[in-house]
């Protein structure tokens, strides 16, 4: 469950996750790793990408879908969507692009299987997978794994 919305920024003409629960997340033992084998989310070696929940979303299905775009001063909307985790790699120091061929095929067969779930919620419009890696992105942690995420609007 999310507590947050979608707002829109008129500086920057476009719109915003904002998710004041995320600021919320327990802080985690410098040197634990929620993906690594034996961990809370991961409990045995990872030989393909798995997908998860993710444990601390912006976006959840579980909200009504509502929309006050034709407020002049503050327009919003529910953060109808879902966020999910694709953990892709065992090794913790690995990155994308050490991955051989047949691994990230296999990376893309889980995309192509989240969007083909995903889909079938006709209020979902914009399905978008991305590599989740580094500060600049606000990764978190640094173990591989991309982010999908998806909502309700094409205009987000
Ligand atoms: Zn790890």
């Amino acid at each position: 469950m999310t507590e947050g919305e979608l707002r829109y920024n008129y500086f920057f003409d476009e719109w915003i996750i904002y998710a004041p629960k995320r600021q919320r997340r327990p802080d985690r033992k410098k040197d634990f790793c929620p993906f690594c084998k034996g961990s809370e989310e991961v409990k045995d070696l990872i030989n393909k990408p798995i997908r998860l929940d993710n444990k601390f979303p912006s976006l959840s299905l579980e909200v009504d879908y509502w929309s006050k775009e034709e407020d002049q001063l503050y327009k919003s909307k529910s953060a109808y969507g879902k966020c999910e985790v694709l953990v892709y790699s065992a090794d913790h120091g690995k990155k994308f692009h050490e991955l051989k061929v047949d691994e990230i095929l296999s990376i893309f067969e889980k995309w192509i299987e989240a969007t083909k779930q995903l889909k079938e919620d006709k209020k979902i419009k914009y399905i978008l997978p991305f590599e989740n890696f580094g500060k600049d992105v606000g990764a978190s942690i640094l173990h591989p794994h991309e982010k999908i995420f998806c909502i309700n609007s094409l205009g987000f």
